[in-house]
């Protein structure tokens, strides 16, 4: 999706800070983060929410939890985060490509970037 920011931020032609990168994922930071540790885990595929979800995208929406785990283990906050999908406008949905939200209350330590 040409026009579609998560598309880009996921090709790498907008900059982020990637924490976690493998074949399905891409995981960076929010830019207006609202916890002490606020990572987004998007699809390198666009679906546009889980509203659009299809027979046959059970493969990669299936890793977004094995990807969650690894991101919260390099961020240093298994066992104390929340993950979270908004769907749809009325939602709170405010990007249409579908993506998860990693939150924690702990405080950040140097993680290094990808
Ligand atoms: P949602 O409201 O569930 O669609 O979440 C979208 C999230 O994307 C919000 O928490 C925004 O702060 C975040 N966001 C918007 N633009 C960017 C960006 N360029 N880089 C990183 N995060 C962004």
């Amino acid at each position: 999706m040409e026009d579609c920011l998560f598309c880009k931020i996921a090709n790498k032609k907008i900059e982020s800070e990637i924490i976690l990168e493998n074949d399905y994922f891409l995981v960076f930071s929010d830019i207006h983060p609202k916890a002490n540790i606020h990572f987004l885990i998007v699809p390198k595929q666009h679906i546009k929410s889980v509203d659009d979800v299809m027979d046959g995208d059970e493969l990669v929406l299936g890793k977004i939890f094995t990807t969650a785990k690894e991101a919260a283990k390099k961020l240093g906050v298994s066992g104390a985060y929340r993950l979270g999908v908004n769907v749809g406008k009325d939602g709170g949905q405010e990007i249409e490509h579908i993506h998860m939200h990693l939150l924690s209350d702990k405080t950040r330590k140097g993680v290094e970037k990808l």
